[in-house]
């Protein structure tokens, strides 16, 4: 079989370019090497999403799983445990091949949603971080429960700190620490710790986390004094961002721009037959947001749909020239 469109990577991109293509009804199929849902299901399920327009907030495993319901209700086909390792075009067939951990498929378009690829939580590097993992110092969003009553020492100064920490001030003793100067996550998250009971201490850093078995207190310098002082604490959130690792992706041949992807205001990469939306697409002005994700998705969808199927009022020319503005990048030429 020749799928109309192979989708690399089931997360919010992926999923939402499945939705798009299945519209089309294109035979689309999505590899995931993990399991669908993306950095929703795997990273922060537990933490609420406060910046999906249509909801108050939603929790990441919920939003996560009504993205997967959604494509698989569309009749996307989605495979996990799949890892795709490589594509090729094939100019003479017109196609592209897809090679995974399970088999080789051809396509008449591709769509690369790999976001971050492999996910690693950065680490602070600090004595008794390594040997109290997992006995008091967790990486990503803590789970509120396993909190619940506990004093808990957050280290960060981002989106994920900040939304750490405000998911535990009702359940929690909360302190958050940044080492510079100023919070670097959204102004709204800030001026709700600075409304809480959150004990919030910029340029402060950690120097060493304490235990015998558990973790029992951390020592922290405050840089402007040079003072130290040893918090009692029973749990460390170490939110301080994640290493991707997108080194697969490098191998195939498509023009990168630092470790992301190169694309034009209608999802094309350099590959004829081969487009790309997400985390791992980049432009300028690129957001890495779960609202860029879907409406790149909807872009690479329309533009694989436009490869593939060509519709009237599109010639191949025109497909792959380059827009003379962002309003002739639009596929307007289609249906819709
Ligand atoms: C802690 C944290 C909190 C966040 N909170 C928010 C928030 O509140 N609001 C917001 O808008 N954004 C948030 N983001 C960012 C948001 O999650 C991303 O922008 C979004 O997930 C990008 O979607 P994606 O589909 O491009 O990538 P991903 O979600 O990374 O999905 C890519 C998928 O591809 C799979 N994959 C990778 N390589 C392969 C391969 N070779 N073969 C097969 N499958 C592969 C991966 O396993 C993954 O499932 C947050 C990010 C983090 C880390």
């Amino acid at each position: 079989m020749i799928w109309d469109v192979v989708i690399i990577g089931a997360g919010p991109a992926g999923l939402s370019a499945a939705l798009f293509t299945r519209m089309r009804r294109m035979s689309t199929l999505l590899i995931e090497t993990a399991v669908a849902g993306g950095q929703l299901a795997s990273l922060y399920p537990k933490k609420p999403v406060h910046d999906m327009p249509s909801y108050t907030y939603v929790m990441g495993e919920d939003l996560g799983r009504n993205f997967v319901e959604q494509a698989r209700h569309m009749d996307a086909e989605i495979r996990e445990g799949e890892h795709v390792t490589a594509i090729a075009r094939d100019d003479a067939a017109n196609l592209v091949r897809v090679t995974s951990t399970k088999g080789t498929y051809e396509a008449r378009s591709v769509i690369v949603a790999t976001g971050g690829g492999a996910f690693e939580p950065r680490k602070i590097n600090k004595p008794g971080e390594a040997e109290l993992k997992g006995r008091g110092v967790e990486y990503g969003m803590p789970d509120i429960e396993s909190c619940r009553g506990k004093r808990v020492l957050v280290i960060g100064g981002g989106d994920s700190a900040l939304e750490s920490a405000l998911s535990l001030k009702d359940v929690a003793q909360v302190t958050l620490i940044h080492m510079l100067d100023k919070w670097q996550g959204m102004d709204g998250y800030v001026e709700e710790v600075r409304e809480s009971p959150i004990r919030a201490m910029l340029e402060t850093e950690t120097v060493e986390i304490k235990g015998n078995g558990r973790v029992e207190s951390v020592m922290v310098r405050h840089k402007k004094t040079g003072e130290a002082e040893e918090l009692p604490i029973d749990v460390v959130s170490i939110n301080v961002g994640y290493l991707m690792d997108t080194k697969i992706v490098r191998q195939w041949g498509l023009e990168l721009e630092g470790s992301q992807i190169k694309v034009d205001p209608v999802m094309k990469t350099n590959i004829t037959g081969v487009f790309c939306c997400g985390d791992i697409a980049t432009y300028p002005g690129k957001y890495k947001l779960l609202i860029t994700a879907c409406s790149e998705g909807a872009a690479a969808a329309n533009t694989a749909y436009i490869h593939v199927k060509r519709p009237k009022k599109f010639t191949v020319g025109e497909l792959y020239a380059a827009p003379k503005d962002e309003g002739d990048a639009q596929p307007k030429g289609d249906e819709s």
